[in-house]
């Protein structure tokens, strides 16, 4: 049969770009259908990219070959690295965006892709025949296709909420998205609720700048990217005031108009990005809360209010800004929303990201109960690269979690599942030390590479660096000073490569400091190595023994219910989750290392035919 596309990708949002370019990249002919062309790449809340896991994600999209690094590169007005007083395992890359030139940006890189089509409309139905997709019933017409990339964010079955006051919207002065929300459900999938928020915006001409701090990005900016070693750009300014006792107080006698309060919402909502009404729930003895001033673009008058997100009545926004230092006067121009909105929980699909309950249907961003931009990126390259993959019958895309911080993310959501929007944190990897920033090409380029996500161009520079950090490695190891190799001086707190030259031999202190002129992000990268050598062997001691169980694959087709020794709940979880391997099994929340004992003698009994 003749497709109208190998694979369609319903929405425009972060998940949707990455999951689109690289299907289209793999040589699949790749439809994105997205309710409006205009809004592709849109920042739905804070005009930011990167910050603390998330920083470390968006680097491994790039390294993989995803746009959204080089996207903030081009567009960042404001470079941070976040975390600089710990280690450098932790540290997060964050830039503030021009969100207008950012979706901009992403918009012209996807017209000009190969293999890539975009057709604005709205999906309302998945078409199935065969037991597999079909195709996508869009309201313009049905468009043929072998796989399907659900991508469409906060906008399923979803409702706003600003005071008492609730209407149907994906996003604001935007559609709900009801019919497709509604077919997924046909198509067997389990669907719940969650809910997210936004603060109020404010034109930056009418704050008072005198009355707040200023906060300037870093003096040199970290590119994201690993095609960029430096970022020739005019940085601006955030500022920071805080919220007072008489906010707090107007906040309080409202709380019965508060939708978080009254029953209105009842959905979970995102624990460490909570509203400002949150806050005084959980801390009632702190005073004030920080409220970041973050402009949303260079030639806008737009103001993100970061840290005061709310669903409170108008009203009440009205007198909580105007009581807060600087904001005196200040003009709302959009006011803050709550927004509850259908996600599918992520149990429900393999680590491909596809559904277990028809083949053919990927799902990947916030309707997997994940909450980022970030994270909704790093699904949108691994769905889309596994669907085109799938198609070409060549072997999955799955990250291990030793190998990316999108790996641990992935594994969490199909293994774990959500209970609040997920988001990503350095605590939830347990190989922190190898997962950082700075070697994110190291972990994933190859990878990349042999997929056919990252380009020639990308490739010539990773063996570039490659190269430089073996002679850099040799150096480290090979040169001596007062009796101990530059490596081990490396392992002093503060020790870096650029301080060592100036007390190493010309000659040596010469080829080190070219590389690191040539190759900054590498040879420092290399040094932090050093730093942690110790700590990153234990960590691979530990992920030995893991990865033992990570090899012992469980046949699909097992059936949890006649293990008799098994405990119930542990039946249970597992017939529902069905991991594909031992490793994963013991990942399942309450899952204990008794019931993988179990599992372990039944799958060496399967071969000899014995029951266990
Ligand atoms: C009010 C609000 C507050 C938020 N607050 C935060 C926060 O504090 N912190 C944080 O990290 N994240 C926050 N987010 C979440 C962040 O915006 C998302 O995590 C991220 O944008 C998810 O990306 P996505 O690609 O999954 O979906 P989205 O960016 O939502 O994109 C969805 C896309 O799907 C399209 N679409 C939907 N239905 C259809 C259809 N039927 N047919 C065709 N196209 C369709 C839409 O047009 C859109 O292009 C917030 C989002 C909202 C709306």
């Amino acid at each position: 049969m003749q497709y109208d596309f190998d694979i369609v990708v319903i929405g425009g949002g972060h998940a949707g770009v990455e999951a689109a370019r690289a299907s289209a990249v793999l040589g699949a002919k790749t439809a994105l259908v997205t309710l409006s062309a205009d809004t592709i790449a849109q920042m739905s809340c804070n005009p930011a990219i990167g910050g603390v896991g998330k920083g470390q994600i968006v680097r491994e999209i790039d390294a993989l070959g995803g746009l959204m690094g080089l996207a903030a590169d081009a567009t960042g007005m404001q470079f941070r690295m976040l975390n600089r007083s710990k280690g450098p395992a932790v540290w997060g890359p964050r830039c503030q965006s021009d969100r207008h030139a950012y979706a901009a940006w992403v918009q012209r890189e996807l017209s000009r892709t190969e293999n890539l089509s975009i057709v604005q409309g709205e999906a309302m139905e998945i078409l199935v025949a065969n037991g597999r997709v079909a195709g996508v019933g869009v309201d313009g017409g049905d468009i043929s296709c072998r796989a399907v990339i659900v991508t469409a964010g906060t906008f399923l079955n979803a409702l706003m909420h600003l005071g008492e006051e609730i209407f149907p919207g994906g996003r604001y002065d935007e559609p709900a998205s009801v019919a497709l929300g509604d077919s997924l459900r046909k198509c067997g999938l389990r669907i719940e609720r969650l809910k997210t928020g936004t603060p109020p915006r404010l034109a930056a001409g009418s704050i008072n700048y005198d009355r707040c701090r200023r906060q300037d990005g870093d003096e040199v900016p970290t590119p994201f990217s690993f095609l960029n070693d430096s970022l020739d750009v005019e940085q601006v300014p955030c500022w920071l005031t805080e919220t007072t006792p008489q906010v707090h107080e107007a906040i309080r006698a409202n709380f019965h108009r508060a939708p978080l309060y009254t029953g209105q919402i009842s959905a979970s909502g995102p624990r460490y990005c909570p509203s400002i009404e949150t806050k005084l729930e959980k801390f009632p003895d702190k005073t004030s809360h920080q409220v970041f001033l973050e402009p949303e673009g260079r030639d806008t008058d737009w103001v993100y209010c970061n840290g005061i997100s709310t669903s409170l009545p108008p009203d009440v926004q009205e007198f909580m800004v105007r009581h807060i230092p600087g904001l005196e006067d200040a003009k709302i121009i959009r006011f803050g929303y709550a927004i509850e909105y259908d996600y599918a929980p992520p149990t429900q699909l393999d680590a491909t990201l596809e559904t277990k309950c028809l083949a053919g249907l990927y799902l990947a961003g916030q309707v997997n109960g994940t909450t980022g931009y970030e994270e909704a990126a790093g699904q949108g390259l691994l769905a889309g690269a596994n669907a085109a993959l799938s198609l070409a019958g060549r072997e999955p895309l799955v990250l291990r979690r030793d190998q990316a911080y999108i790996g641990v993310m992935i594994d969490d959501l199909v293994t774990r599942g959500v209970t609040e929007p997920y988001r990503m944190f350095t605590s939830r990897a347990e190989y922190r030390l190898s997962l950082r920033a700075d070697n994110a090409d190291r972990r994933l380029t190859q990878i990349g590479r042999a997929t056919g996500l990252a380009g020639e161009g990308r490739w010539k520079r990773f063996r570039g660096n490659v190269e430089a950090i073996e002679r850099a490695r040799k150096i480290f190891m090979e040169t001596r000073l007062d009796g101990k190799t530059l490596w081990e001086y490396l392992r002093r707190p503060g020790a870096r490569p650029g301080k060592l030259i100036r007390q190493m031999p010309t000659e040596v202190g010469g080829e080190l400091a070219e590389l690191l002129r040539e190759h900054p992000s590498a040879v420092n990268g290399l040094a932090i190595d050093a730093r942690y050598a110790g700590y990153i062997a234990k960590e691979q001691s530990a992920l030995r023994q893991m990865q033992e169980l990570d090899d012992k694959p469980i046949p699909p087709e097992i059936d949890y219910a006649s293990l008799r020794y098994l405990r119930h709940e542990a039946r249970e979880k597992l017939q529902a989750i069905r991991p594909r391997c031992l490793g994963q099994a013991l990942r399942v929340s309450g899952i204990t290392p008794a019931d993988i004992t179990v599992l372990q003698i039944h799958l060496a009994t399967l071969g000899s035919g014995k029951k266990t």
